[in-house]
């Protein structure tokens, strides 16, 4: 089980109802350049960006997606060449097999039920082999329609280190806080989680003398 950072909070701070909109703010702030990292310029690149960001980071997907979005630009070129070629066309992301089974799986249902177009509803997102909620959430968020919060390693985190939920489980972590996020900052709210994860608040080192969050909003806090 991943660690747990629910019982760094120590300091006492205002109830996280009071805190959140000054934390959104103090991140926004803080890290104006936070949005997705993952490289797409249209929707079936977006999903097929997250898809393979599974279990690796975004520089590496990145550097694949640069040549595969040139060499499969609809749906159907992923079916159209052998399991073998899309697998070494990944490989470097990981996982490469059972990603091209979650692929090829979803680019047949997007022509068989969706036109070839990706779908916009959550439950048909869903519904799409290989595509988890997060997955799911990525998707929807970056395109306008947020229906939840992604929980990655980062924002569990910090959500743990903020006293914004006491639950370890990533789907419990996001109801807790689609309760506590304004619905408008739904898509925003994990970027500046992510951003700061990996600037500031780091999983070993926090560097709470950095963080503006250090001196009232914070319950970790170092300082
Ligand atoms: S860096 Fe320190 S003060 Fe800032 S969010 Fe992390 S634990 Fe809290």
């Amino acid at each position: 089980m991943a660690r747990s950072y629910v019982r760094e909070a120590r300091k006492k701070v205002a109830p996280k109802k009071e805190r959140i909109r000054p934390v959104i703010e103090l991140l926004a702030a803080e890290h104006p350049d936070a949005t997705i990292a993952l490289r797409f310029s249209n929707p079936l690149e977006l999903l097929i960006a997250v898809m393979l960001s599974a279990q690796t980071t975004d520089v590496n997907v990145n550097r694949v997606t640069e040549r595969l979005f040139e060499k499969y630009r609809r749906p159907e070129d992923y079916l159209a060449v052998a399991p073998e070629e899309l697998e070494r066309d990944i490989f470097a992301t990981g996982f490469y097999r059972q990603k091209t089974k979650s692929l090829r799986g979803a680019m047949q249902r997007i022509l068989e039920v969706h036109g070839g177009e990706v779908p916009t509803a959550f439950d048909d997102l869903l519904r799409l082999p290989g595509v988890a909620r997060k997955t799911a959430n990525v998707v929807s968020a970056e395109r306008g329609a947020a229906q939840g919060v992604v929980v990655d390693t980062h924002v569990r985190r910090l959500s743990q280190r903020l006293a914004f939920t006491r639950q370890e489980d990533p789907v419990k972590i996001e109801r807790d806080l689609m309760r506590l996020v304004p619905r408008e900052d739904w898509a925003r709210f994990p970027h500046l989680l992510i951003w700061h994860g990996r600037r500031i608040c780091d999983a070993r080192r926090p560097r709470c003398e950095e963080c503006p969050l250090a001196a009232e909003l914070c319950p970790s806090s170092r300082v």
